[in-house]
């Protein structure tokens, strides 16, 4: 088994590269509006009502029409996952390891078709998508390797007349609730790290991307995993969200999506209900109001570019947008207008047409981001954007708001697209304040050159993922592992050392020799 590395990313400005995307967007763009099925237990069930997927960049245009389950749909679905558990939690763990590198092969040959069902269906440009499929790679060699080494008991403390140590189990059926802003990578990343523990799932996607879901299960079975192991249940989350979560046979839940949401789900899985086999795990990724501080001695071109990365990188529908900056007063004026400058220079249109930003995902956000602006327009100084155009997609152009009160919406509440707010400070432990004064705590960046600073930084700023002199976003899997706390989430940290044991219990075996 060779080392875990990171998969690299696709060089668009390859010519051949090019090429192929755009026959791979050709190819993909002829398969567009087809009918996809729920997957339970192996069978694909057509329902009669369909949820249609729009591409964002037009909304005419159906990307797929997706089957809903129904809460009978979902108990066929825990009846399917609890019988496989039942052999799944005992097949060898280097066996469960190869469906995942299995996987990571057929993705990686397949990267420019799933690049380009991302393109169509979320409106990411190409590498943006790109590197979302070389994520979903990471995951899959990161997770699978981190199976091996679990599967080995752990001595414990040598005793006198007796061998003890310690081994883990899965904990059973899961639920599975991923975003549409990674619809492959944290989709494959939370299914198959709860998998390859030895349980079996339900996976719910997001009504914004279950046809790159259905891709995914699709190719899962095309590697031959065994049917069971992962049940697909797209459908609206009003009919079955709750009664996913709120279920006896639920063992534990992943959810990746908004802060209300995440909130919501840890308060319906913790309240018992009759049947059910233990408490259920919550493993919550929530959102962010992340920050980027310049001090007065930094890289001031570096830092602006940073900020635009950071801010308006798939329209900032990341919760790791880098959607606060907070600035020195001695370089203030310098930074916003490299800030302006940049940000004036990037293109918006189509995605396929691989622009540098793109729409937003969905009528809803569109709206709520607009009504976002309206309240930068009260609250700060709009310097740029603040126009949308949704006649063929959902349009805003990338917004920028300066002079904002630490204290105000937009400086404290996640919107999640292209809307960057600034403020100016004194001092650098005044930005560290601002910085901390938000409810959340996921990603942040520092910009300074002086030392004293960053160590003040490292120790004072309350965040999951903390970068200096670099974009707040854009974290590699097993080099940055990701996620955040406070009312960021849960503090599991994917693409780290020790996640898999969110989805396990552990075993201490004890025998008198
Ligand atoms: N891991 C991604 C990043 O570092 C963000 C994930 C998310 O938005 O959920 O940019």
């Amino acid at each position: 088994m060779t080392d875990y590395r990171n998969e690299p990313p696709v060089n668009f400005a390859d010519e051949a590269a090019k090429a192929a995307m755009q026959a791979a967007l050709a190819k993909v763009k002829n398969q567009l509006g087809q009918t996809y099925p729920l997957v339970i237990g192996g069978k694909r069930i057509q329902t009669e009502q369909t949820s249609p997927s729009l591409n964002p960049a037009n909304h005419s245009q159906v990307v797929g029409h997706v089957s809903q389950a129904t809460r009978q749909h979902i108990d066929e679905a825990f009846a399917a996952a609890e019988a496989t558990f039942k052999t799944w939690r005992y097949t060898d763990p280097e066996v469960r390891a190869g469906y995942l590198f299995k996987a990571a092969a057929e993705i990686r040959r397949r990267k420019l078709e799933l690049a380009a069902w991302q393109v169509y269906e979320v409106g990411k440009n190409w590498a943006e998508a790109d590197g979302d499929i070389a994520e979903a790679i990471d995951f899959l060699e990161f997770y699978g390797r981190q199976m091996l080494r679990m599967a080995q008991p752990e001595p414990l403390v040598p005793f006198p007349g007796e061998v003890n140590y310690e081994v883990y189990a899965p904990l059973g059926v899961g639920v599975i609730i991923p975003p549409w802003n990674f619809p492959l990578a944290i989709l494959t990343g939370m299914t198959t790290s709860a998998i390859v523990a030895g349980n079996t799932v339900l996976l719910k996607p997001s009504p914004n991307s279950s046809v790159v879901g259905y891709k995914f299960i699709e190719l899962m079975e095309q590697i031959g995993l065994p049917a069971g192991v992962i049940n697909f249940v797209p459908g609206a989350p009003e009919e079955i969200g709750d009664y996913m979560t709120g279920h006896p046979e639920t063992a534990f839940v992943s959810f990746t999506g908004s802060k209300n949401v995440g909130v919501h789900i840890a308060e319906h899985a913790a309240k018992k209900v009759d049947d059910q086999h233990g408490i259920k795990r919550v493993v919550a990724e929530m959102g962010g109001k992340d920050g980027i501080i310049v001090d007065n001695e930094a890289n001031v071109d570096a830092a602006a570019l940073a900020i635009v990365q950071s801010a308006f990188g798939f329209q900032g529908q990341k919760c790791s947008a880098g959607s606060r900056a907070i600035i020195h007063e001695d370089v203030y004026d310098e930074v916003v207008s490299k800030v302006v400058e940049a940000t004036k220079a990037l293109t918006v249109g189509t995605p396929e047409s691989n622009a540098a930003v793109g729409p937003v995902i969905e009528k809803k956000q569109f709206d709520k981001i607009l009504s976002y602006v309206e309240i930068g327009k009260r609250e700060a100084k709009l310097v740029l954007g603040g126009t949308a155009d949704e006649s063929t997609g959902y349009y805003i152009h990338p917004t920028i708001f300066i002079d904002a009160d630490p204290k105000s919406r937009i400086m404290q509440e996640e919107i999640f697209g292209p809307v960057l707010s600034i403020c100016k400070v004194r001092s650098f432990e005044e930005a560290v304040d601002v910085f901390n004064d938000t409810e959340y705590g996921l990603t942040g960046s520092v910009f300074t050159l002086n030392r004293e600073h960053l160590a003040y930084a490292a120790q004072r700023i309350d965040c999951g993922n903390l970068y200096f002199n670099r974009k707040c976003t854009g974290s590699l899997v097993g080099v940055h592992p990701f996620g955040g706390f406070k009312m960021s989430g849960t503090d599991a940290k994917a693409g780290g050392k020790d996640y898999l044991r969110h989805f396990v219990v552990s075993k201490i075996i004890s025998e008198r020799m």
